[in-house]
């Protein structure tokens, strides 16, 4: 069975692009975004990991270029550019304009341990091909993360036979 589309404009869709245009401050867009797709946004994240520095860069020129106080990534349940979901788009046109960068949960991966943004192996790839500075190989963590990561894994199974020994 098909997974029901829950991002799909509502029959009140002109009611609320109306309520919409009243709202004056982004909490205001937030709360009713909230209220009509609670589920919509994933997480909220405050930069891309540090082995993509042209993403944050070219996130900082764009705020700079349109004179807007940079702020948060905000990550998507999914974005689908068609008619039935203009709700969802103005959304993320509003974000957009704000400051905020609107991504999807598929295009970006928030690293495990800093949750910097780290773009999904597609992306990767084709920065790579156009010879933008990343990673040797792509990895759901910051470079700088995973050896810390590594540390702790090692740690916890250090601490786990520990317990079992004392056990015994
Ligand atoms: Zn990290």
């Amino acid at each position: 069975m098909e997974e029901e589309d829950i991002f799909i404009d509502p029959p009140n869709v002109d009611e609320i692009i109306e309520s919409i245009k009243k709202c004056r401050t982004m909490k205001d867009i937030n709360d009713l975004l909230y209220e009509i797709y609670p589920k919509w946004i994933v997480i909220y994240l405050e930069k891309y990991s540090d082995d993509y520095p042209q993403l944050q860069s070219n996130w900082e020129k764009i705020t700079e270029q349109y004179n807007i106080k940079k702020c948060q990534m905000v990550i998507v349940q999914k974005i689908v550019n068609d008619d039935k979901h203009t709700l969802t788009n103005i959304f993320a046109e509003i974000y957009t304009r704000a400051g905020f960068i609107v991504r999807t949960k598929d295009e970006i991966i928030p690293c495990e341990k800093c949750f910097s943004a780290i773009p999904n192996i597609e992306t990767y790839e084709n920065m790579k091909k156009s010879g933008m500075p990343v990673p040797e190989r792509w990895l759901r963590v910051c470079e700088k993360c995973l050896p810390i990561l590594i540390e702790e894994k090692e740690k916890r199974e250090r601490q786990k036979s520990k317990t079992i020994d004392e056990e015994d």
